[in-house]
């Protein structure tokens, strides 16, 4: 590890990578790199968790072209010292603000969506004029070997390289001084970064997770407010940092909410046959996804073969925040249905807790929605939509307090792996001598009146 980061600080240290040109080049490079090998990372994924083609495309690698070639259109633009006014006392100075890349840089991805959350901050990084080492999830073991592959195949690993491995390797990655840290992963892992980062004051990103929250309340549109949160809590089998958890729905809707809901899975047919549901990662986690069932609240669902990774779609109803369920970050296929009767409880509820990734609220009711939107802190989310803002790279992504500290995606990634520099250029041929003794009087109030003050 420590040759790998010496040989990428050197190759930095050329300042090839800061150059726009080679950055767009890469950024094209890596667009048909994966281009090129779709079908084999198409296969991967389904090999390692049955993940259809088609969902494989419209959540991973669609994501992951629209960043790279939004940051290869607007890089040049982004990069540019931006020029910004002089205060009086520095007449007759220009000021500008310098876009620096901030040198090696480190991402660790996590398996959930192992192409796009591996790949998506690599582009910041790239657009940003970094150099690059990755680091994917090991769990899902046929994607990381393919990332690695056309990763490692194709570029050079001084600019940008893939390490595979688990706990031990990134450990020993995590020892060494980077100049960013990009993590995606779980809360107690993000710690572990955020203390190895502390020792070389490295700055970070954390991409966390956490419970989040949806809202329904009794006048929202019931049909399609249920079509939305089904389709967003199973996608991927509920294994998608920003599903919505749990649900808070109104109690004098509860029945009819059930219904539609049991309705709604039935008619969405998720299953590995028809790619339109994929495996739990690994057994682990099936066992524990088995540990947070209570079958005397089981409403639909709840039915699984550990063999084949399968966990049924699962609604739980008559759950409090005391049941085993609501302790943890479900991350599969179970949606617990708590009921409310003023959204007063709802806000006080989920302000107790960790502020949360992502909060939804399927509402008619403007009032309703401007409170959750207004009292409640959240890294981002939906008003009658859940999970699809992660889809608009406009606006950043990422979490707030316990959910993560930064964003990214568009130009937000390429903030956080830069630094600004700010710079103020004076000629020489001018000094005035304010701030030179002897300090009078005169001095101090033309200083003053120089400040605004
Ligand atoms: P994880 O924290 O177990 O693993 C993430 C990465 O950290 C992996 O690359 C892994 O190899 C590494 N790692 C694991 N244990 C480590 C240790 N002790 N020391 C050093 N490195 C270690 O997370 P996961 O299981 O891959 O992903 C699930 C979690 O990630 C959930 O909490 C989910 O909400 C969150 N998540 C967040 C986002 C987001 O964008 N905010 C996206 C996806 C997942």
């Amino acid at each position: 590890m420590k040759q790998l980061i010496q040989n990428q600080r050197n190759f930095f240290d050329s300042n090839t990578s800061k150059d726009i040109k080679f950055r767009i080049k890469q950024l094209r490079k890596l667009y048909s790199v994966i281009k090129d090998n779709e079908k084999y990372l198409m296969q991967a994924i389904y090999d390692d968790f049955k993940k259809s083609e088609f969902d494989t495309y419209t959540n991973e690698l669609a994501l992951l072209y629209c960043d790279i070639k939004d940051a290869i259109q607007k890089v040049k633009q982004w990069a540019k010292p931006k020029k910004v006014r002089t205060n009086m006392i520095n007449f007759p100075s220009k000021s500008y603000i310098i876009a620096e890349p901030l040198g090696v840089t480190l991402v660790i991805g996590a398996w959930n969506y192992p192409y796009q959350l591996s790949l998506v901050p690599v582009v910041a990084s790239m657009a940003a004029g970094n150099t690059i080492v990755l680091k994917p999830s090991e769990l899902p073991a046929g994607t990381s070997t393919a990332m690695a592959k056309i990763i490692n195949d194709n570029f050079n690993p001084e600019y940008f390289t893939c390490v595979e491995g688990g706990i031990t390797e990134t450990t020993a990655l995590l020892a060494e001084k980077f100049d960013k840290i990009f993590f995606t992963g779980s809360v107690p892992v993000g710690k572990i970064v955020y203390q190895a980062a502390a020792k070389h004051l490295t700055p970070v990103t954390l991409e966390l997770g956490g419970k989040s929250p949806a809202i329904v309340t009794e006048n929202c549109k019931m049909d399609i407010s249920v079509k939305r949160l089904i389709w967003a809590k199973f996608l991927n089998a509920g294994q998608t940092c920003i599903a919505p958890d749990y649900v808070f729905v109104h109690h004098q809707i509860k029945d009819e909410f059930l219904s539609l809901a049991k309705k709604e899975i039935q008619q969405s047919e998720f299953s590995f046959k028809n790619g339109n549901y994929v495996q739990i990662i690994n057994e682990k986690n099936m066992h524990r996804l088995i540990g947070l069932l209570d079958s005397s609240k089981i409403h639909h669902g709840g039915t699984y073969q550990i063999s084949e990774r399968y966990f049924e779609p699962t609604l739980m109803t008559d759950i409090s925040f005391n049941d085993t369920v609501m302790k943890e970050e479900i991350f599969g296929p179970i949606l617990p249905v708590l009921t409310y009767d003023t959204i007063d409880t709802v806000i006080r509820e989920i302000k107790t807790r960790p502020k949360p990734l992502a909060c939804y609220v399927f509402t008619s009711d403007l009032t309703i929605k401007s409170r959750i939107l207004k009292e409640i802190s959240f890294g981002g989310g939906g008003v009658n939509d859940a999970v699809m803002h992660i889809t608009n790279s406009n606006m950043a992504f990422g979490g707030v307090g316990e959910s993560g500290i930064g964003a990214y995606h568009g130009e937000a990634g390429f903030k956080i792996f830069t630094h600004y520099k700010s710079i103020l250029d004076k000629p020489a041929w001018f000094e005035p001598n304010l701030k030179y003794h002897p300090h009078t009087q005169n001095k101090l109030r033309l200083i003053q009146w120089m400040m605004g003050q």
